[in-house]
């Protein structure tokens, strides 16, 4: 082949979120774009707050512009750094510094570079399913090894006999994501508290450090004041990947960070390979005019009335038309039950009804189905009696007549 087949691979597959998300286009055209409800992609619809966009235009008219456009240092840039550490360190009772932060372009960035860092060949990094599918082609493209924990189904919290059953001395790190995407689900402190006791005991086992990646990027997207336990405080080899996306409703912008604390093995060490690994995968200076944003509007509140909303809304309706789900406590995602056993038969059929929804083998926790209700609550409204007619064919007609 002309070109690595691995990339080719990689590049002319679609994940099929994203080809759902193109038939939703397609489907668009057809049936008009309010007759399809495209529940397929984590792209937030809350408006980028009001002060994000004074933000912008103060720095654009008000400093030089080769200070809002050029290169910052490869970590970024210093004062923007500490601001951010400030507002960590008053929000979580940390003590970060610039020298603890680096930032990069969102968590995708965040996340490459810290696995890129750790890992060397045959070593094993392990998730929780239902896990954010990309972690696979990250944690590969380092020539490392993505093991999955199974889901633990009746609350998504972590199933610790099969974790302990696949951690062992190749594993490197462990990441976690909370709130979830998929399941929505909030890690409560019990479950941190026995996972860090468990990754501290493997610790000594195996004599190595075991690095935790807390992948964030749904931190603020927390319901009923739910907390959200910040994870260095909890386990010195912690490291944090966090992103603007969602809280800040900046996708497009390419902005977070990755927290390196002070109390992690061998800091040097540790932020001189983030360092590396940054300048191999070229995130070196995340976008100037946008670390510079982020800093100034540091620790400023999200607005998640509309996300509270609308999971209210779809909750409550899809357990009265006969779905069965975790409630979830953050982030914008819903993953109920799928009607069949075959989670893709399931959510071809809800195409039926131009509902896109996202089959949960795509998270590893097949069964089930992902609805990403970051939409339009009148789209959710206008969405419902088509969830209900769904259900009501397999209630009224019996699976085998269906399939
Ligand atoms: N991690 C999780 C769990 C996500 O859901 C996403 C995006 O949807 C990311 C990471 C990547 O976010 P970013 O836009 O900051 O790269």
């Amino acid at each position: 082949m002309v070109v690595s087949g691995e990339m080719y691979e990689l590049g002319s597959r679609k994940s099929t979120i994203r080809e759902l998300f193109e038939y939703g286009k397609q489907r668009a055209a057809i049936v008009g774009k309010d007759n399809i409800f495209d529940f397929s992609l984590g792209n937030p619809n809350v408006p980028v707050p009001e002060y994000i966009k004074e933000t912008i235009f103060e720095l654009l008219n008000g400093q030089d512009s080769t200070s809002v456009h050029g290169y910052t240092a490869a970590a970024g840039d210093l004062e923007s750094r500490e601001c951010i550490a400030q507002s960590l360190n008053e929000r979580f009772g940390t003590n970060f510094a610039a020298e603890n932060l680096f930032m990069t372009s969102g968590a995708a960035a965040a996340i490459t570079i810290c696995f890129k860092a750790l890992s060397e060949k045959s070593d094993e990094i392990i998730t929780f399913a239902p896990y954010f599918p990309e972690y696979k082609v990250f944690v590969e493209s380092v020539g490392a090894k993505l093991e999955v924990v199974p889901a633990e189904p009746t609350n998504f919290q972590i199933n610790f006999a099969d974790f302990e059953e696949r951690i062992n001395e190749n594993t490197k790190a462990v990441i976690v994501n909370s709130p979830n995407n998929p399941s929505g689900v909030v890690y409560s402190e019990k479950t941190i508290l026995k996972l860090v006791e468990l990754l501290k005991r493997k610790e000594q086992e195996y004599n190595h450090p075991i690095f935790l990646i807390s992948d964030e990027p749904y931190r603020e997207l927390a319901y009923d004041h739910v907390p959200v336990p910040y994870l260095t405080n909890y386990y010195k080899n912690t490291l944090v990947c966090y992103s603007y996306s969602k809280s800040f409703s900046l996708p497009g912008e390419r902005i977070g960070y990755i927290v390196v604390p002070n109390e992690i093995v061998d800091f040097d060490v540790v932020y001189s390979a983030i360092a590396g690994a940054a300048r191999v995968l070229t995130h070196v200076c995340a976008p100037t005019l946008f670390q510079k944003v982020v800093a100034k509007c540091a620790g400023k509140p999200s607005d998640i009335h509309i996300y509270e909303k609308n999971r209210e809304l779809l909750y409550n309706s899809l357990i009265e038309a006969g779905f069965s789900c975790v409630k979830p406590e953050g982030a914008f995602y819903l993953f109920p039950k799928a009607l069949e056993e075959d989670d893709i038969a399931f959510c071809e059929r809800a195409k039926k009804y131009d509902l896109l929804v996202v089959p949960g083998s795509s998270f590893g926790c097949p069964g089930y189905f992902r609805i990403a209700y970051c939409v339009k609550t009148s789209n959710i409204e206008r969405s419902l009696p088509l969830f209900r007619k769904l259900a009501e064919e397999y209630t009224n007609k019996g699976k085998t007549e269906i399939i």
